[in-house]
């Protein structure tokens, strides 16, 4: 259907960058977001930050749900064209009882930017977050923020980055002092300098182009003591610090660093600019049988988000579909490839943030949100007909877990459909045990599980209760041999349940328990990690 000629397509593709931000709460990425949408015209939205204590986040339309439940509990995304190139950001929770959420998001971009704050170096769910990125090659352009404020010595974040991520750090640009004395970067990669404008509050300054360090330009621009310890640094820089290299940036082996201010709107340009020239386009998407290309022509996207939506009377969800390949047009009969059916997808959402139209046409690397009732899930994939299956998409095992009680027993098969609404948006895990008549709830973080009590009270309406699980721990098995898994099945049948795709998950009292049955069963795959669909 799309007989589409192969250089279009490709240019759709080659301008694209779809990434996310990741960070530790507070280093900067509201602001940083923020002020990328203002490049990208998105102005209206800058404004419109809301500020709660330490949830600040950018907002749009799916935040009133948020809003309304005091908590973020979804990834909003950000559609912005700059300079001819369509970005794609991906926001991704901070909070860190949300991670199942930003790993899941993480599996839907190219790139990520690393948003670190300049006194505080590599921080905890920095770190997290980065070793997500890891699992998957994603590759990392590094933002150190805040260079306004006092700030570590720049060669010792630079090692930091090296050490604790093991990664090669090379800088893009070079911070001219810091705090109070911040004059400005150096651009080690183009030869410009770029003077931080005190005062001049969001105003966006002209580089200047220079021939190299010793260009006269630079002596007068930059008092004499600067320049000084700028030229040296430099060629510290030059000496110890890799040369940068795109292929091993691109392989998530070496980040290239740009120093900034966030929120006085100084090097985001440089930055956004570094991931234009740098960031890939869409990549391959790892897939079963055979990976797809983003130039192929037919269209293949998979579920990375699914959303409830707003109006809690509708059990309407939408499914965030990132495109993998082909041209995408509203309308169009794509197969759900879990179900076997054709699905027609008339009404297709675009997060262009100026104008969230219905969408008429999308490329690889973009966003699309299915409204649906149910029938999308996570690791869900959609082709035009070919039999694919995305992979990569993963399943956490819960860190908590909880039994489920109703007041009213006559209601459980309004709780089960509750639940398993809730376990296909990643809401929560479900398991059953097979015995018994409970079903055990299991979440990455405590907060999870208040949203899921709220939730089910107003959405559903069913008076429930959570009690202490007689399990600590869940963990997905399976085994190469039938025979075997069949006796392993039968032998621990006390401990057993599924979870809500059918798949069987052994539920341990404690660690002791758990490592035990690994013992006596070593040929039988004890997972934490399931992949989803
Ligand atoms: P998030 O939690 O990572 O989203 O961080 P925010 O963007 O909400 O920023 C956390 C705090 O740092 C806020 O008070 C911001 O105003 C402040 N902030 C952000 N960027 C900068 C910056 O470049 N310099 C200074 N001094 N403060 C900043």
């Amino acid at each position: 259907m799309s007989a589409l000629s192969a250089p279009v397509a490709d240019r759709h593709v080659a301008n694209r960058r779809t990434f996310a931000i990741i960070s530790h709460p507070d280093a900067g990425k509201t602001t940083l977001t923020e002020k990328l949408l203002l490049f990208g015209g998105a102005i209206q939205m800058a404004g419109e930050v809301k500020a709660r204590g330490d949830s600040r986040r950018v907002r749009s339309d799916w935040m009133a749900v948020e809003r309304e439940r005091g908590i973020s509990v979804s990834s909003a995304v950000m559609t912005f064209v700059y300079d001819g190139l369509t970005y794609n950001l991906l926001d991704t929770p901070g909070h860190q009882d949300f991670s199942e959420d930003t790993y899941r998001t993480l599996t839907a971009v190219d790139s990520a930017v690393m948003v670190i704050d300049a006194a505080k170096g590599i921080e905890t769910q920095t770190r997290k977050l980065f070793e997500v990125c890891r699992l998957r090659d994603v590759p990392i352009i590094t933002f150190v923020n805040k260079m306004d404020r006092e700030a570590r010595d720049p060669f010792d974040l630079m090692s930091e980055i090296e050490e604790q991520l093991a990664l090669d750090v090379t800088p893009a640009t070079w911070p001219i002092g810091m705090g109070r004395d911040f004059l400005g970067t150096y651009d080690i990669l183009n030869d410009t300098l770029l003077l931080f404008d005190r005062g001049e509050g969001a105003r966006v300054t002209e580089a200047v182009r220079c021939s190299g360090l010793d260009d006269p330009k630079l002596a007068e621009l930059l008092p004499a003591h600067a320049l000084a310890k700028l030229t040296e640094e430099v060629e510290m820089v030059r000496g110890l610090c890799p040369p940068f290299d795109v292929e091993s940036y691109r392989a998530g082996h070496l980040t290239p660093v740009f120093f900034g201010s966030a929120i006085n709107n100084f090097g985001v340009r440089e930055l956004l600019g570094g991931v234009a020239e740098l960031a890939p386009p869409p990549r391959p998407q790892p897939a079963e049988p055979r990976a797809i290309a983003p130039t192929e022509t037919k269209v293949a996207g998979f579920v990375f988000k699914v959303q409830a939506n707003m109006d809690p009377q509708h059990r309407d969800r939408v499914a965030f579909v990132r495109l993998c390949s082909g041209r995408f047009q509203r309308g169009m009969k794509l197969k759900h490839v879990r179900t076997g059916r054709m699905m027609a997808v008339q009404n297709p959402m675009f997060f262009l943030a100026q104008d969230r139209n219905l969408a008429e046409e999308a490329w690889p690397g973009d966003i699309l949100g299915i409204p649906n009732h149910g029938t999308l899930r996570i690791g869900d994939t959609l082709t035009e007909g070919e039999e694919l299956k995305v992979t990569g998409i993963p399943n956490f095992a819960p860190e908590i877990l909880r039994r489920v009680r109703l007041d009213d027993p006559m209601k459980s098969k309004h709780l089960k459909r509750a639940l398993e609404q809730m376990a296909d948006e990643g809401v929560t895990r479900v398991f059953k045990p097979l015995i018994g008549t409970d079903w055990i709830v299991g979440v990455v973080g405590q907060l999870q599980i208040d949203v899921l009590a709220e939730r089910i009270r107003a959405e559903y309406d069913l008076k429930m209760h959570f009690e202490q699980a007689p399990y600590e721990t869940a963990r997905w098995v399976s085994a190469d041999d039938k025979t075997l898994m069949k006796r392993f099945l039968d032998e621990v049948r006390g401990s057993l349940a599924e979870d809500h795709d059918g798949a069987p998950v052994f539920m341990a009292r404690n660690s002791w328990e758990l490592n035990r049955t690994q013992q006596d069963w070593p040929d039988v795959k004890f997972s934490a990690t399931r992949e989803q669909g």
